[in-house]
């Protein structure tokens, strides 16, 4: 059971919140090639740098789902570097570099001190609840700064046209495709925004709470 003093992250997503994606593949007025489309398109807030986004609603009703974070406040919180829990900034205003947990599951090392991850930033004020409450911290998690965030692409399910202009599942989801594959974005339906960590250092400890995090 979840105990009711446990903060719920920000992020996270509500059962309330989920929209049935209704796609088909239409031509784009720009390229004239076809892509995946909502089917009632609302082309000033459906896509971004030339991927379709997942819908969602942001009223937070309904039960948490303690596994899903909600694509719009997902993306929220990486363009604007807030905590994934407080929604506050979580930028180090002494050093100017980002707070960061990061997870064996989340992140995929692609050089020496950075790599590619889905999960927001944690302010330090939240990061030594989220290591003591959040089961999959706990397992895995070590807590960083960063000195760079560069936006690197999506979390996407892929899609290929059927007949009619019908959107056939393809059989993949949470595939990480970059915002260059030009190739591929248009049959992708983004749920995630994936970032690139730069200079990452593993932080100075926070409390005694938090550095029970790496023990156990
Ligand atoms: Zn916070």
């Amino acid at each position: 059971m979840i105990s009711p003093e446990i903060p719920v992250p920000y992020v996270l997503a509500y059962s309330g919140e989920a929209v049935p994606q209704r796609l088909s593949f239409a031509e784009d007025p720009m390229s004239g090639m076809l892509r995946l489309s909502h089917r009632a398109p609302r082309p000033r807030s459906d896509w971004t740098r030339g991927v379709l986004l997942a819908r969602i609603r942001t009223h937070q009703r309904g039960e948490v789902m303690w596994r899903m974070l909600n694509r719009h406040r997902q993306w929220q919180c990486m363009i604007r570097h807030l905590c994934q829990v407080c929604a506050g900034p979580a930028t180090d205003p002494a050093t100017g570099r980002l707070w960061w947990v990061i997870t064996e599951t989340g992140f995929r090392a692609t050089e020496s001190a950075g790599g590619l991850t889905n999960a927001p930033p944690t302010c330090p004020a939240c990061i030594p609840a989220s290591l003591r409450f959040c089961p999959q911290l706990r397992k895995s998690a070590t807590v960083y700064t960063v000195g760079g965030v560069e936006f690197a692409g999506v979390l996407a399910d892929l899609y290929e046209p059927g007949p009619g202009g019908q959107a056939v599942f393809a059989g993949e989801r949470n595939v990480f495709v970059g915002w260059e594959e030009f190739a591929i974005l248009p049959y992708a339906l983004a749920t995630q925004m994936v970032v690139r960590l730069h200079g990452m250092e593993p932080a100075p400890h926070l409390s005694p709470e938090a550095a029970l995090v790496v023990a156990s």
